[in-house]
């Protein structure tokens, strides 16, 4: 299942970026999922809360975002977003077009506070 490689990463880089906070849990995690990346957030968020003991998240608060898709077109430089998979721009038809956004998915924000 891929939401279990997206949850082992992303368990993988909190208790990497830990060691540089010694002291300090983490309590709350936003996690932005672009609407084309292929994963489903409802299972993303359950598999998280079942892998997530004996992680940094373990007491963490977990939210997840969805981002929105996102195409820059290069010919007349306008951003537009879509709700399908349609790269064509809106604005002049141009196919010469980029994704900006909504493609992938971040750790957009930890909340750290000392632990104990
Ligand atoms: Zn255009």
């Amino acid at each position: 299942m891929h939401e279990y490689f997206i949850v082992q990463n992303i368990l993988k880089i909190t208790e990497e970026l830990m060691k540089k906070y010694p002291g300090k849990k983490i309590v709350k995690v936003v996690l932005l999922i672009g609407r084309y990346s292929g994963v489903e957030p409802d299972l993303l968020k359950s598999a998280l809360e079942f892998f997530k003991k004996e992680s940094p998240l373990e007491e963490a608060e977990i939210l997840i975002e969805i981002e929105d898709f996102k195409i820059r077109c290069k010919d007349c430089k306008k951003d537009f977003s879509k709700e399908k998979w349609d790269l064509s721009c809106p604005f002049c038809d141009s196919f010469n077009t980029e994704v900006i956004s909504g493609e992938k998915i971040l750790l957009k924000t930890l909340e750290l506070m000392d632990a104990n």
